[in-house]
């Protein structure tokens, strides 16, 4: 086939015939084209680069020698009745013999007289004789830049199906013959100004590196172009976003003040400073785009609830999207409390299976989504239902998304897209995991930030212990005396299988154990995602208005659930949940002046959870904790076990701080210097850049 006519979209079955069933498993790495396979990076390298002689190869040595074939042999093994092949091969210094069973292609591709290169682990069998049982060979080619099996760092890519690793390692080695990235995207201003060296090159690299040192460099370069295609698409689409128009909000003191008076407490200093971040943002014909970040139990509600009933004294609506349903239900009855009580028709929740006005009358999801288009309702509280289903907003003028990092890109941008005006909603996102700043600009790019730092007042700080198992009787003991103090208790449990995936059966256990064996005589509910949502919200409001001491729960109750007569956390195998899930669990407790305690089991020595859950003992701040478990764990933890807030990185990392800072500071500089690039060609190298890194 002409190689000429090959480009990075061509399909990978155009570099070599491959066959249908290897296309699939192909497929199931995501790799179609040409360019695909470019971007698929190894996990890691084998470095055989060191080339020793036959008569230097100790026992057990893991080496590749340089050899000549002198001859080779195929028979049939008498008992295995496999194919053994046997070549006899030498070098100036000795002789040296290699066996492979069952790869009968073999002594058709190796012939006497071949020179190659050897690499496995070598076996002394008498003085004279050494042996490699199934070592990987290579032909020997006239440039050792030409080997791409042995000899050298060779690449190690994760599989799928029969693909091995040779087979790999050749396309890729054809790939990058053909590969049309001579033009490099990036401007060539970035590229000198950091020393990067050119795509082609890093490519070249990445997969088969010359040395240590390049491969280095390869790496920092296509990590930077990944970490710089989404600071500038974020920088680009923050930017768009706030040269839309909007509804410029005013400020109603009057209806403020009067709602802030009537509430059961003072706001806290850094509570008013957000609010008036909020409101003057609203005041302007653009959107807003600000994220409140605050540590678990520091009173976001509150503000972002008081900013919605701002929006609606001026006639504009407000959406709440919450992750949970219990979080929606939670949020709904907080609502109704402040909301002025001659309009609670025009408050609604809007969940899956419930549809409820303000005062209390259920509605078919007809008539609210009607109430909604026509602006009778004002502001809705809802979970994902409220972009998945048919809802349209007649003047939406705030979007606020709580627990954000719950939320995909795509749902936080589906729920901006709702209104039927023409005008942008205001948005407005809470998130209550305070995660570090280089990885909030990674995640959500230019956002305007306020912060909470400030606990209401009268807190008082969580005790955290980790309770060994010896001890466990006392914990019951200890959770016996509160509830006598008429306080209340979550137990959490995490999921005991995957098959178990709402948590039913671990929550089942626990609850059986409890309420036969440790407190017969007490009222125990539990709670799982299985319930219906009748009874779910039934099961919080009764744990809300103390009607039972011991709540035992999935993970369901992670988020953002406020009982402020609840002084205990306990959780069981604590070592299931990362870092920050278990400080949020943690923030369902502390939420009024009573002494709070957070216990923590976990039949988990090792020293990775050791020194994990010591560190939630030592501190309270989330914000260390985060950090922490961005080193530890990785990113992901950070978010508990959902992710859909995260985008998939190809070779970036997130703790990439320093590049992450770099990418941040060129994106800027490219879309605000036209010096660099137009408007026109920026938006084609953001595109080429996507196919090929093959990102959307
Ligand atoms: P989070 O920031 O975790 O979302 P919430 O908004 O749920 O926290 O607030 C936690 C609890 O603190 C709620 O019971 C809320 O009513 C209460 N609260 C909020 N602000 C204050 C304040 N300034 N003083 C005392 N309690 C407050
Ligand atoms: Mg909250």
């Amino acid at each position: 086939m002409p190689k000429s006519n090959l480009n990075t979209k061509s399909p990978i079955s155009s570099l070599h015939s491959i066959a249908a069933k290897l296309e699939c498993d192909f497929a199931k790495l995501d790799i179609y084209t040409i360019g695909d396979l470019l971007w698929y990076f190894p996990w890691r390298y084998d470095d055989l680069s060191e080339i020793k002689s036959i008569q230097d190869l100790g026992e057990d040595e893991v080496a590749t020698v340089k050899v000549i074939i002198n001859n080779v042999k195929a028979y049939r093994s008498p008992r295995r009745k496999i194919i053994v092949t046997q070549i006899n091969t030498s070098d100036e210094t000795g002789k040296l013999e290699a066996v492979w069973f069952g790869q009968k292609f073999i002594s058709q591709v190796l012939k006497e007289g071949d020179e190659i290169y050897l690499s496995g682990k070598a076996q002394i069998k008498t003085s004279k004789t050494k042996t490699m049982a199934s070592p990987d060979y290579e032909k020997v080619k006239d440039d050792l830049n030409k080997q791409i099996h042995s000899a050298r760092l060779v690449p190690i890519y994760h599989l799928s199906g029969k693909i091995t690793q040779k087979q790999l390692r050749f396309l890729m080695s054809r790939a990058l013959k053909i590969a049309d990235y001579h033009d490099d995207p990036l401007p060539v201003e970035i590229l000198n100004k950091e020393k990067f060296i050119w795509l082609h090159e890093a490519l070249q690299e990445i997969h088969f590196p010359t040395e240590e040192k390049k491969l280095k460099k390869a790496t920092q370069r296509l990590k930077f172009q990944e970490l710089f295609y989404l600071q500038a698409k974020y920088q680009l689409a923050a930017k768009d976003y706030k040269q839309q128009s909007s509804f410029a909000v005013d400020i109603n003191n009057k209806l403020l003040e009067q709602n802030i008076k009537s509430l059961p407490f003072e706001l806290t200093n850094d509570q008013r400073q957000s609010l008036g971040e909020i409101l003057a943002d609203m005041t302007s014909p653009h959107p807003m785009n600000r994220l409140v970040e605050g540590d678990v139990g520091s009173g976001k509600t509150i503000i972002a609830l008081l900013a919605g009933i701002n929006a609606m004294s001026g006639d504009l609506q407000t959406a709440m999207m919450a992750p949970t349903e219990i979080l929606a239900q939670q949020h709904f009855a907080n609502t109704q409390k402040i909301f002025p009580k001659n309009q609670l028709e025009q408050l609604a929740l809007f969940t899956k299976d419930l549809q409820i006005l303000g005062n209390n009358k259920i509605l078919t999801k007809k008539n609210i989504v009607e109430a909604i288009k026509n602006n009778k309702i004002k502001f809705i509280i809802g979970t994902h239902s409220l972009i998945q289903d048919k809802i349209d907003f007649k003047k939406l003028g705030l979007v606020i998304i709580d627990e954000q990092h719950r939320f995909g890109v795509k749902q936080r941008q589906a729920i901006k897209d709702k209104s039927q005006d023409k005008e942008v909603p205001h948005l407005l996102s809470m998130t209550a995991t305070p995660i570090p700043r280089t990885l909030s600009l990674t995640l959500y790019g230019d956002l305007d930030i306020s912060l909470l730092k400030q606990k209401p007042a009268g807190r008082q700080p969580i005790k955290t212990h980790l309770i060994p198992d010896s001890k466990r009787q006392d914990g019951y003991k200890f959770i016996l005396d509160k509830i006598k103090q008429k306080q209340q208790v979550f137990v959490v449990c995490p999921l005991i299988d995957k098959s178990d995936k709402l948590g039913v059966k671990s929550v089942t256990q626990e609850y059986n154990k409890l309420n036969k064996e440790i407190f017969p005589d007490l009222d125990i509910r539990m709670l799982h995602g299985k319930l219906k949502v009748d009874e779910k919200k039934k099961i919080m409001d009764d744990f809300q208005n103390n009607k039972f001491p011991i709540l035992v729960s999935t993970s369901v109750i992670e988020v953002g659930v406020d009982i402020p007569n609840a002084t205990v956390m306990w959780i069981e195998s604590a070592e299931r949940f990362g870092l920050s899930q278990l400080h949020q669990f943690r923030g369902r407790i502390g939420r009024n002046e009573l002494e709070s305690f957070c216990l923590l089991f976990t039949t988990d020595q090792s020293k990775l959870n050791t020194t994990r859950l010591k560190a939630l003992t030592e501190t309270n701040d989330g914000f260390k904790l985060s950090e922490l478990d961005l080193k530890l764990r990785g990113a992901g933890e950070i978010f508990g076990t959902q992710q859909t807030g995260l985008m998939r990185l190809k070779i970036a990392k997130l703790s990439d701080t320093a590049l992450i800072k770099k990418a941040q500071k060129w994106a800027k500089e490219v879309i605000n210097n036209k010096k660099y690039l137009s408007q026109q060609q920026l938006q084609k190298l953001l595109k080429s850049l996507a196919t090929k890194m093959h990102l959307e």
